[in-house]
């Protein structure tokens, strides 16, 4: 493709996107494709020649935004949404443009130094301690996922622990990692990775109540873990847990971990960059004191397309002294004199992307006013819909929302617990095909709640309202059915 047909493709890329933008409230929010639909659009085998883009473009409409959910649609209430905006489309595809692989900083110096300035910005903004900053001992990096983050950790935490021998001569004696039963999957998924095993995963109680991690807990298995003669590697605190935004709490961790000598990974995956706004930043109490590492993900409520998760260390140490490997063929330089970072040290892969870029853009385009503008947003939206289900006999909500998410279900008068729950996930699924909106479900106090996320940067009170319409009309058809 030469520069004059990749601007003209380009312009028509950008009008296709926009256009979708435009009219993306008229597609079903989740997608009616069946498994198998995709595919069968596609032919069985590559092309032989080159053909024009234009094919391409067609078939986006024909064949791939069928089995499109729409994950930036303003009736999108899933999971935890998964932001994009046009600042952060715009930043990625300069990343795309300039095609470059930052492994080290030799390898293009802007995509070292611009994730580094990023970083230390979006530390400022959140309000993150100054020991996280790339000026000290620590340091912030984007990673892939806060999976991939919590790995890094996981290995860096289990550098510390043991001085290295793990990653030198593989784990010789029992390590353990604690987490609670409302921790993200990931950790249990590092822990296998890194060799502490699942089994050595210990989970601490949770406050019935909150769904906290009960610190008198974590307490007592660690000293209990020491005793037998096993080494605790790790602790995670959740803040804004993905079932129900629950918020461990990171000073009474803290404390405790301090008290053991062991690692403190704070996953607020989700919540995190809440603390844009200063009101909210109390869900960050105890980080400052008490994290050794910490991640939130802009690429989930704040406007940034996947992937784009912040991770920060107070000691770059660990984390350097883990995943550093310097085969000849890295070798240079600028590495050798010790002034610049390699991100590839700080990471599990070897090449990364140039993500800095649509961070930076999103920073710029909205200032620090236009990001607390979108999180009040959704936590006032949040708080107008809680305050209607709390209000409507019919439904339990099960806590006012700390932050943009809002967890309920019918009250299925006449039915019992098993009953109630098949009745509300038969709920859900009944919305979801509507394609008028869409909602996940968890589980909390033994029953299943529905959880409406809020966080497109579209959704606007009446798309709350009309979701919320939708949700009453199709709770009181359902109980017709069964009368
Ligand atoms: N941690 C928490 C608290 C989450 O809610 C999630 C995803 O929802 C994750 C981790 C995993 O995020 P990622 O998809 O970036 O790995």
């Amino acid at each position: 493709m030469t520069p004059d047909e990749f601007r003209r493709y380009g312009k028509q890329v950008i009008d296709w996107i926009a256009d979708y933008q435009e009219k993306i409230e008229s597609y079903p929010v989740l997608s009616q494709a069946r498994p198998g639909d995709v595919l069968a659009n596609l032919p069985a085998h590559p092309p032989e020649q080159g053909e024009g883009f234009e094919g391409v473009l067609a078939d986006m409409d024909r064949v791939v935004m069928p089995g499109i959910t729409h994950w930036q649609h303003p009736d999108f209430f899933a999971y935890f949404p998964s932001g994009a905006s046009g600042p952060s489309i715009l930043g990625d595809l300069l990343s795309a443009g300039l095609g470059v692989q930052g492994m080290l900083w030799a390898t293009s110096p802007a995509c070292t130094e611009l994730e580094t300035r990023v970083l230390d910005w979006f530390a400022e903004l959140l309000g993150l301690p100054e020991r996280f900053r790339s000026d000290g001992p620590g340091g912030g990096v984007i990673q892939d996922s806060a999976s991939g983050a919590a790995l890094a950790a996981v290995v860096a935490a289990l550098h510390r622990a043991d001085g290295g021998a793990a990653g030198r001569d593989g784990i010789a004696r029992r390590h353990t990692l604690y987490v609670s039963s409302q921790t993200h999957s990931s950790l249990e998924k590092a822990a296998r990775i890194a060799g502490i095993g699942a089994v050595n995963v210990r989970v601490v109680d949770v406050d019935p109540a909150t769904l906290a991690m009960d610190p008198a807990h974590l307490d007592a298995l660690l000293a209990e873990d020491a005793a037998a003669g096993a080494l605790p590697v790790m602790v995670c605190a959740t803040i804004g847990t993905t079932s129900t935004t629950a918020v461990d709490a990171v000073p009474a961790i803290g404390e405790v971990c301090r008290r053991h000598g062991v690692w403190l990974h704070v996953d607020a995956a989700y919540a995190g960059v809440a603390a844009v706004c200063p009101e909210l930043r109390g869900i960050n109490d105890g980080v400052a004191e008490y994290a050794d590492s910490y991640v939130t993900n802009p690429h989930k409520w704040l406007l940034t397309n996947f992937d784009c998760t912040t991770m920060w260390v107070a000691d770059r140490e660990p984390l350097v002294g883990a995943l550093s490997i310097l085969p000849e063929y890295l070798r240079n330089q600028a590495s050798a004199s010790g002034e610049v970072i390699d991100y590839r040290d700080w990471q599990i892969s070897l090449g990364r992307r140039f993500r800095a870029l649509k961070l930076w853009s999103v920073i710029r385009w909205y200032g620090a006013e236009g990001l607390r503008e979108h999180v009040r947003t959704g936590v006032r939206l949040a708080a107008g819909l809680a305050s209607r289900i709390a209000a409507d006999p019919a439904f339990a909500l099960l806590e006012e929302p700390k932050l943009s998410l809002v967890c309920f279900r019918p009250r299925w008068d006449g039915l019992d617990g098993a009953e109630a729950d098949a009745a509300t996930l038969r709920l859900m699924e009944r919305l979801n095909a509507s394609g008028d909106l869409y909602l996940t479900h968890t589980k909390a106090g033994g029953r299943v709640l529905l959880r409406v996320a809020i966080g497109a940067a579209g959704t606007t009170g009446a798309h709350v309202d009309a979701a919320w319409r939708r949700i009453r009309e199709e709770t009181a058809a359902l109980a017709a059915e069964r009368t």
